[in-house]
């Protein structure tokens, strides 16, 4: 296996700059994921790799050699794609047996790699079969099992489970995250959904608009993100983030008219030139209904609804002027319109620079 390289690589179609100044390094047995929204420069970024696609600058470096100048079929590196891409016309067999016979390998070591990968992908029942009479996740599998015979040092994903349904969807990432640890293999898996995102990788980097946010493990992420895309993007229901300014009295008003004391652990950041504006971020699960510790903020709500979700209720619940989402736990205050107090410890805050978008705190 190998570790993967970028040095300042950018890449334009016409006058859209698609990868801007990108700079990267995976490591060596990692599963590192690109997140980002669609149309971000995620799938640009695996077929650079791949070489498909020229660079107009920078280098990509595999085990700290330039691949920029190596044609497509040496670079040794494998692709799974969203839609499969299996040949129709051919059986499971000659599928996962084609990308050997291109490369060669005598008739009997393909036969008998093409048997182990079957093996380890549960497809061995289905090696005489065409694509067409397989189900979604089977035929993923089949692409899947096409990468791995290929013996691949970086294997790429580009939103390999979007077509597959939720149960699915769940039950292959799990397989491809086995898969990974058993290889030890290099992998860059490309997806828009944070959840996959965050359940799947080592490393996480959050790609907006061709840029690179932040780079870090699913847990840095999560607790500590750079500013408010990374905020907003990783999360279900989604962080809220509202806006604030900092009174002379030292109050914090948010929106119009909600006004909170500033607390002990925001004081340090109020000194050093407190900023004009912030953006006050607090994720659903870190505001509690019923519930009053010593050092929580009290945020005097009405419910709008809930949501019910099993294990929990989502409230959409109004603060002066803004929305405010919470996740409850299975108590749920049902009327609509209640008038609520919640609670939020300030340590559970998030502090942003209303002009940047960047983490103060
Ligand atoms: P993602 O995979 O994150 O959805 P892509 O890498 O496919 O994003 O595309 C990034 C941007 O580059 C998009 O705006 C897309 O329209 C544009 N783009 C991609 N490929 C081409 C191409 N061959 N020619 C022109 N524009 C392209
Ligand atoms: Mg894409």
């Amino acid at each position: 296996m190998a570790n993967l390289e970028f040095k300042s690589v950018s890449k334009s179609f016409g006058k859209t700059i698609v990868v801007e100044d990108l700079n990267l390094r995976i490591k060596d047995g990692e599963l590192f994921v690109l997140l980002g929204p669609s149309g971000c420069g995620k799938s640009t970024i695996l077929r650079l790799i791949a070489g498909l696609e020229y660079m107009d600058e920078g280098e990509i470096l595999i085990d700290g050699r330039v691949i920029n100048n190596i044609a497509p079929k040496d670079r040794n590196v494998a692709m799974v794609f969203q839609n499969y891409a299996l040949y129709p016309h051919m059986t499971i067999y000659d599928n996962l047996a084609f990308p050997l016979k291109v490369k060669k390998v005598p008739a009997d070591d393909i036969r008998e790699m093409v048997r182990k990968q079957a093996g380890l992908l549960g497809l061995t029942e289905l090696l005489e079969r065409k694509p067409k009479t397989l189900s979604g996740g089977q035929r993923q599998r089949v692409a899947l099992g096409r990468a791995l015979v290929r013996n691949p040092s970086v294997f790429l994903f580009d939103e390999p489970l979007s077509n597959l349904d939720a149960k699915l969807r769940v039950s292959t990432r799990a397989e491809i995250s086995s898969l990974q640890r058993t290889l030890n293999a290099t992998m860059i898996y490309v997806t828009h959904d944070q959840e996959e995102a965050l359940s799947l990788g080592d490393r996480i980097a959050i790609l907006n608009e061709g840029r690179i946010q932040q780079i870090g493990t699913p847990q840095e992420i999560y607790d500590k993100p750079t500013n408010v895309f990374t905020a907003s993007f990783v999360g279900s229901p989604r962080i809220n983030l509202l806006e604030a300014k900092i009174s002379d009295d030292c109050q914090m008003i948010i929106g119009k008219d909600v006004t909170l004391p500033i607390a002990e652990s925001w004081r340090g950041l109020m000194e050093n030139g407190r900023p004009d504006s912030i953006i006050l971020g607090i994720r659903p699960e870190n505001i509690f209904y019923q519930r009053n510790t010593k050092d929580d903020l009290v945020l005097a709500a009405e419910i709008l609804h809930t949501e019910f979700a099993g294990d929990r209720h989502i409230l959409f619940c109004r603060l002066g002027d803004e929305e405010l989402r919470v996740k409850s736990g299975k108590v749920a205050p049902s009327s609509e319109g209640e008038k609520i107090k919640l609670f939020v410890n300030p340590q559970d805050c998030l502090l942003f620079d209303g002009k940047n978008g960047k983490r103060i705190l």
